[in-house]
């Protein structure tokens, strides 16, 4: 992570206020090195991928320059797919909302050219869109460039490998001279390098570097999993793993505290750790966190930079890093002080490719993380009741309290099987967090192995941030489940059964 702060980068304030509200916390790495180099005009050759931050690193500094109060199309990016061009304006849209009468035009084949000239009468600052239809508007003439200060090529190698060269090419040859130009890519094959040579010349370039590192004594393990459920797949993580400690990571300081509340809904002793905190509450966290009053962090990676907490076993990447150094970062929170630990990454459809960058930059291979099936998790939840029942049992109150219960179902005619169901009932009702018995639903899968098909989804389905599109094996609707704490064997997390939830 960087040590510059957004203020310091010179983006234009409305920009800033924006970014603020959305709550970064520091510009991730390719953000630091990208933003200056737009922010002074010149052309950007971007080398990273999907989950680096790129998207904020060319869109403030580029809506930072443009003339908002115009609504002629200033900033034109090109995306390979419906869905990323969705992405990419949502986005736009968000960092340019304190922006007055600012527009942020998605146009995609599939979606009829009616609402999109509408659109494009109406006026937009920035369009985002896949190239074949960006091409069919130039041609029309329904879209022009005369006023346009900004060109994006966003994932390069995905249009190329999608055979949209010839479609860029064509409309990099209609943009402006004067025009500003910027290309991501994850790699940079050939023609791709041609097209920067071309258009991009004198361009100033940024990497993010990949740097190999050994994480010896930490297993790591992935996960893939649809985003509208990394909640309940984190619940269940923290359900079946033995760990003493663990760190979650986040991107945002907002979603420390969002996941610090539901992880302490479901009954944890979890605490968030970020920027928002003084110096003075971050050191009181890890000192709860050492001292075992806390088991959870819920981390940014700024706030956990060089924390050292022995007893943390699992590091949890909830949200992928921004870079390989980051994550090398994360997974070194464990297996301290020579003992061993265990990194769990979550990655979702979109994010699959961190995989074999994060192998390669570790020089370690990841398992596939499996989640326990819903039988087996209803089997321990129900072992975990026994033996926490079996452990009240032997409380010195017990006759006292069999005698009221033995008074009651004499009263309510009632046999004893059924006053224990009821309170069995009523325990689960009460603790919060309590586990249902009942096996809980299966999550739907996704395979680790990255997708080739990227073309999207098909017109009219959602996209992927906002549900099950193209790629899902089988349809998971979003949910909120009730999940539950981890119960540890009794005597290993240390802690008598009265002081946590029920089962
Ligand atoms: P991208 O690589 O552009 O697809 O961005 C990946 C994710 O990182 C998006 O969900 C962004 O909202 C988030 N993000 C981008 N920049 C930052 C930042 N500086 N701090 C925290 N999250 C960020």
């Amino acid at each position: 992570m960087s040590e510059m702060s957004f203020a310091e980068l010179g983006l234009d304030a409305a920009v800033l206020e924006a970014v603020n509200a959305v709550g970064y916390e520091t510009p991730s790495p390719i953000q630091a090195k990208s933003i200056p180099a737009l922010l002074a005009g010149h052309h950007l050759l971007g080398v990273a991928q999907t989950g680096t931050g790129k998207t904020a690193a060319f869109a403030l500094p580029l809506l930072s320059r443009i003339d908002a109060s115009t609504a002629e199309p200033q900033i034109l990016v090109l995306a390979p797919t419906r869905e990323l061009a969705i992405q990419v304006a949502e986005a736009f849209t968000t960092y340019a909302s304190k922006f007055r009468n600012f527009h942020v035009l998605p146009i995609y084949g599939g979606q009829d050219f009616g609402p999109q000239i509408r659109g494009l009468r109406r006026g937009a600052q920035v369009i985002v869109g896949t190239p074949g239809r960006m091409l069919d508007h130039l041609r029309k003439g329904t879209l022009k460039l005369d006023s346009l200060k900004a060109l994006v090529l966003d994932e390069a190698d995905e249009m190329l490998r999608m055979g949209f060269i010839d479609d860029v090419e064509a409309i990099l040859a209609k943009t402006p001279d004067t025009c500003q130009r910027a290309l991501f890519s994850a790699t940079m094959p050939p023609q791709i390098k041609k097209v920067a040579q071309t258009y991009l010349k004198d361009a100033t370039e940024v990497r993010i570097e990949s740097e190999t590192r050994t994480v010896e004594r930490i297993s790591q393990f992935v996960l893939p999993v649809y985003a509208e459920r990394k909640l309940d797949a984190l619940t269940r993580i923290l359900e079946v793993e033995p760990f003493d400690a663990s760190i979650i990571f986040v991107r945002t300081k907002a979603e420390t505290t969002m996941l610090a509340e539901k992880l302490s809904a479901r009954g944890h002793a979890v605490a968030p750790l970020s920027g928002d905190l003084n110096q003075r509450q971050r050191e009181q966290t890890v000192e709860d966190l050492k001292r075992g009053k806390k088991d959870i962090i819920i981390a940014t990676d700024v706030a956990a930079r060089g924390l050292d907490v022995p007893r943390i076993t699992h590091v949890i990447n909830y949200d992928v890093p921004y870079d390989t150094e980051a994550y090398i970062h994360r997974v070194g929170r464990t297996g301290r002080a020579g003992r061993t630990g265990k990194a769990i990454l979550l990655v979702t459809p979109r994010e699959r490719s961190w995989l074999r960058t994060l192998e390669r930059a570790t020089n370690s291979p990841m398992e596939s993380y499996q989640l326990p099936s819903p039988t087996d998790l209803q089997k321990m939840r129900v072992q975990q009741f026994e033996t926490q029942l079996l452990a009240f049992a032997e409380d010195g109150k017990l006759p006292k309290a069999i005698a009221l219960l033995d008074e009651i179902a004499e009263r309510n005619d009632m046999d004893m099987a059924m006053v224990a169901g009821a309170m069995a009932c009523w325990m689960e009702m009460a603790q919060p967090g309590a586990l249902p018995l009942e096996a809980p639903e299966a999550l739907p899968e996704i395979s680790a192995a990255p997708r080739r098909d990227r073309k999207g989804p098909p017109p009219g389905k959602k996209n992927f941030r906002k549900g099950p599109g193209k790629g899902f094996k089988k349809d998971g609707k979003p949910g909120h489940r009730k999940g539950g704490p981890k119960g540890k064997p009794a005597g290993k997390g240390g802690k008598p059964p009265s002081k946590r939830p029920a089962r």
